[in-house]
């Protein structure tokens, strides 16, 4: 029996105004479990005039910050109290394993908690004014209308990034997850009704980027737009929120580096590496996915890597056992197998898997390329899927050279037992996050996101409700001259 969704816009759940729905997919089966509606520009301005409404009169508009905070630890709580069935839903429509769902979405309350927190202690300031009988301060406002998109990797956790700080700091909401994982994001907005959020304050809707995505961009009731995804849609959203000022936080991709030092723990490093690129079916934006070795340990560590990561099982993404799910959509296990063709064709040497699995459907075997060059597409493209590129490096210098030798900048790993080391390296690297003798750990107060083309802004952490607010600067004359330097001398 498949199951039908609707979009929540304006506290109402509607179809899509030109009635069409489109099936989404489970990838471990390959079947279509449920419908959602197709949503177009009609439905974009719908839901954007909504959030408008909600942000300028309404209960919302008149909520004090502490008000906001209460709703946001009523969302936390359902949000735990919900935790197991949003993330079964996850996994059936975009294959992540439970048993990662399951610690992600145990985590995903403390993002309502942490930006609960926040929401009164937004402050203004009181500069000292320059001149006598003048009172000045100023305002921290909610930037407006805001447009979250997100992709189909990760879409509860990435929505909660966005979606919580914006909220702390009073704006109103547009969610449009992807076309291919919009079941979860559409049973979180019935959370956001029964923790009492006045209608309107949070919309979400369903559909293709190009169809109702782009429309919620130009629409010049939004303020600004947080977007996670591909380059090639966040430079088109990048370039039409340009057109009208509109302000922008930007979370792309990444070719991350994750780096060993001869001097390191070695087995530690192992599971570093094979976590870094082989967990979600190195599906990640920060997957470590150029494995920089040095040379003297270069032909052990990639003995014991095929080891570990050939033992890998892959199945069930429900079972318990499970450690690397089937590929989520089909375009992208397409484009992963034809990363593994080029790899080949430009003479990457194959140690580990580089074929479909023998299960079928969507599954991809933990890869590994080693005799790897810098100037491969292997090693600068994002593949986005378990496709490991290993490079040799001779020194420190060498591999910093190396390692910032691409236009991502999100994230990188070092592996060194030598703290000197570990602190040049972490200065010397062009990332937003670096981790030393770890990888891939985030946390809530820790601001995420890359430099260069990996992005623009963070998220997380005090800095991730920055992006959310606009700063107004209120001069008041209670005893002064007017301070004009043009001053009109009224007769009569
Ligand atoms: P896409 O860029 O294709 O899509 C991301 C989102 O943008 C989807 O909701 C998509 O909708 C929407 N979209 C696409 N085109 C437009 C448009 N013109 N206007 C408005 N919205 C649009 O990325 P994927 O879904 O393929 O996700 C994978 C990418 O996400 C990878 O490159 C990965 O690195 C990146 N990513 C980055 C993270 C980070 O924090 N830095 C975290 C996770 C992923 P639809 O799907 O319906 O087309």
């Amino acid at each position: 029996m498949m199951r039908e969704y609707r979009m929540l816009v304006g506290g109402a759940w509607v179809e899509a105004a030109s009635g069409q729905r489109f099936e989404t997919f489970n990838p471990y089966t390959g079947e279509a479990w449920a419908t959602l509606p197709r949503g177009n520009a009609d439905d974009a301005d719908a839901a954007v005039q909504a959030a408008y409404g909600a942000l300028k009169r309404g209960p919302w508009s008149k909520l004090t910050a502490a008000g906001r905070g209460a709703l946001l630890r009523k969302l936390g709580d359902l949000m735990a109290e919900n935790a197991e069935a949003l993330a079964r839903t996850e996994v059936r429509d975009n294959g992540k394993l439970y048993g990662e769902m399951g610690a992600q979405l145990r985590a995903l309350p403390q993002f309502a908690y942490y930006y609960a927190g926040l929401a009164d202690k937004i402050e203004g300031a009181v500069p000292p004014p320059d001149r006598d009988g003048f009172f000045t301060y100023t305002r921290r406002e909610p930037v407006g209308v805001v447009v979250c998109i997100v992709p189909w990797n990760s879409p509860l956790a990435l929505m909660a990034s966005k979606v919580m700080p914006a909220l702390a700091a009073g704006c109103t909401i547009v969610l449009k997850p992807s076309e291919f994982t919009s079941a979860s994001a559409l049973e979180f907005g019935e959370l956001f009704e029964q923790a009492g959020f006045p209608p309107g304050v949070f919309n979400v809707v369903s559909g293709f980027g190009k169809e109702i995505g782009q429309p919620l961009v130009e629409h010049p009731r939004v303020a600004k737009i947080a977007f996670t995804g591909g380059e090639e849609s966040g430079r088109r959203v990048n370039e039409l929120a340009a057109r009208h000022f509109k302000r922008v936080t930007l979370e792309l991709g990444g070719k991350s580096p994750n780096i060993v030092f001869d001097d390191a723990d070695i087995e530690s490093a192992v599971n570093g590496a094979v976590a870094g690129i082989f967990a979600a079916a190195g599906q990640t934006c920060i997957a470590g996915s150029r494995l920089f070795l040095q040379d003297s340990i270069h032909d052990r560590f990639v003995e014991r890597l095929v080891e570990v990561a050939g033992a890998a099982i892959l199945g069930d993404p429900n079972s318990e056992e499970t450690q690397i799910g089937p590929i989520a959509t089909k375009p992208q296990y397409d484009k992963i197998i034809e990363y593994i063709a080029i790899a080949k064709g430009e003479g990457a040497f194959c140690a580990l898997g580089g074929k479909a699995s023998e299960l079928g459907g969507q599954f991809i075997e933990p890869t590994i390329f080693t005799g790897v060059s810098p100037d491969m597409r292997i090693a600068s493209e994002e593949v986005f899927g378990p496709i490991l590129s290993v490079l040799r490096f001779r020194d420190e210098e060498e591999v910093v050279a190396m390692a910032n030798d691409t236009t991502f900048g999100l994230a990188a790993g070092v592996w060194t037992q030598n703290i000197g080391r570990a602190f040049r390296m972490s200065a010397s690297l062009e990332a937003g996050m670096v981790w030393i003798n770890t990888y891939r750990a985030v946390g809530i107060g820790m601001p995420f996101g890359g430099m260069k083309h990996s992005g623009i802004g963070r998220e997380n952490g005090i800095e991730g409700i920055e992006g959310y607010l606009e700063t107004k600067s209120v001069w008041l004359n209670y005893d002064g001259e007017t301070g004009n330097p043009f001053v009109m001398k009224i007769k009569g």
